[in-house]
């Protein structure tokens, strides 16, 4: 069993893999600044789980608090979630994103360096293939960042990438994941965006409990089957899972791997709002409105790589993804009839 230190394990997806950590056996140290979550997680944390997980509230870029934090356990491995997400926002404020995600994740790799800790799963996106030529995508296609945001996940793993091949790192997993959704289903985690959602499941969730009247559809003469667009929409549960994956097999195994994290599975905006309704048998009204700028048509993963070598799949659907959205959306609104 490890002692895994998750830089921004109160966030979302940060969150969810804690308590699968946890209930695989490993012991779990959270570092987080709660920038982008809420006070309430670590108490609903260890409602869920029964434990309590130590807590170090500092940002990634503080070297020295965080050097001296890092010497208090004896932390075998790190997940770097840290960071900033918001691509829209990483267009008008580039220096933010710059200094946030890579100032900070060498600052992070620094304080690793002086506790010897040599281990590190990256969370990267999808978002580095930009405009892929097909799908589905294998980890070869050619990264073609479009976005700030973007450009600071492939600079993050190159540095990463970087640190193994120089044996500054024993273990380096870059895992570009495609679209997050769903939440615990026990729906006492899950996400929790700020003000109106840019991400469609969030937004279909505000559809269904009322926030919102109808959800916009960016789009309906895009080249796929019914013309919407088309993603690779993954469960956080698998998602949390594959990070458990990924850190066991750095502990056995030195060395360093890029793997996609989806389904493989293509799923348009309007498969999306029918599996919700089928699933939480609620309307969900849509108006089709024209595309939203910078948006790509089409992608999907292709997960082999993951399967092969981690073990691990995508287990949970649209249908599971739907409903533990719901779920979690709608116990938070107070809606009790689910
Ligand atoms: P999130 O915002 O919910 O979680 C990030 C956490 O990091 C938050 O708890 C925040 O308070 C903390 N944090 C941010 N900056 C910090 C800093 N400087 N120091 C310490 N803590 C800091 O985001 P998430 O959706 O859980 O995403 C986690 C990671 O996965 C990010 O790196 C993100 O870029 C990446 N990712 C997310 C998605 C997605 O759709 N959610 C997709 C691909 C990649
Ligand atoms: N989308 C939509 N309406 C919304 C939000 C998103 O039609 O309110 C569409 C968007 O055009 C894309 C898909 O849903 O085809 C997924 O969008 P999201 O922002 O969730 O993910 P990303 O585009 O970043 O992959």
């Amino acid at each position: 069993m490890a002692c895994v230190l998750l830089t921004g394990g109160n966030g979302y997806i940060g969150s969810h893999t804690t308590a699968v950590l946890s209930e695989r056996g490993h012991d779990v140290i959270i570092l987080d600044n709660f920038s982008n979550s809420g006070r309430d997680v670590p108490d609903r944390l260890r409602r869920l789980t029964g434990k309590t997980f130590p807590i170090i509230e500092a940002d990634i870029r503080d070297t020295a608090t965080v050097t001296a934090a890092l010497a208090e356990f004896p932390i075998d491995a790190v997940i770097h979630f840290a960071a900033l997400k918001a691509v829209g926002e990483s267009e008008a404020d580039p220096l933010l994103y710059y200094d946030m995600n890579i100032v900070g994740t060498i600052r992070l790799l620094e304080a690793m360096q002086a506790r010897n800790i040599r281990r590190i799963v990256f969370s990267s996106s999808a978002t580095v293939y930009g405009q892929p030529d097909f799908s589905p995508i294998p980890e070869d296609a050619p990264t073609r960042v479009q976005n700030i945001y973007g450009r600071t996940k492939l600079v993050m793993e190159n540095l990463i990438t970087d640190l193994a091949r120089t044996g500054k790192l024993l273990g380096a997993a870059n895992l570009r994941y495609f679209n997050p959704v769903g939440a615990h289903p026990s729906a006492m985690i899950g996400e929790t965006p700020a003000g109106v959602p840019n991400n469609l499941m969030p937004y279909v969730c505000q559809v269904a409990s009322g926030i919102r009247p109808f959800l916009q559809v960016f789009g309906s003469d895009y080249d796929t089957p019914d013309g919407t667009g088309v993603r690779d929409y993954i469960h956080v549960m698998d998602l949390a899972q594959a990070h458990a994956a990924a850190v066991e097999h750095l502990l056995a195994n030195d060395t360093a791997f890029t793997v996609n994290l989806g389904t493989g599975i293509g799923i348009s905006v309007l498969d999306l709002v029918h599996a919700f309704e089928h699933a939480n048998k609620r309307k969900i009204e849509y108006k089709i409105v024209p595309r939203r700028p910078g948006d790509v048509a089409s992608y999907f993963a292709n997960p082999e790589a993951a399967e092969k070598l981690l073990g691990w799949k995508a287990r949970l659907g649209i249908e599971e993804m739907c409903r533990d959205a719901w779920v979690w959306e709608a116990k938070r609104g107070g809606i009790n009839d689910v």
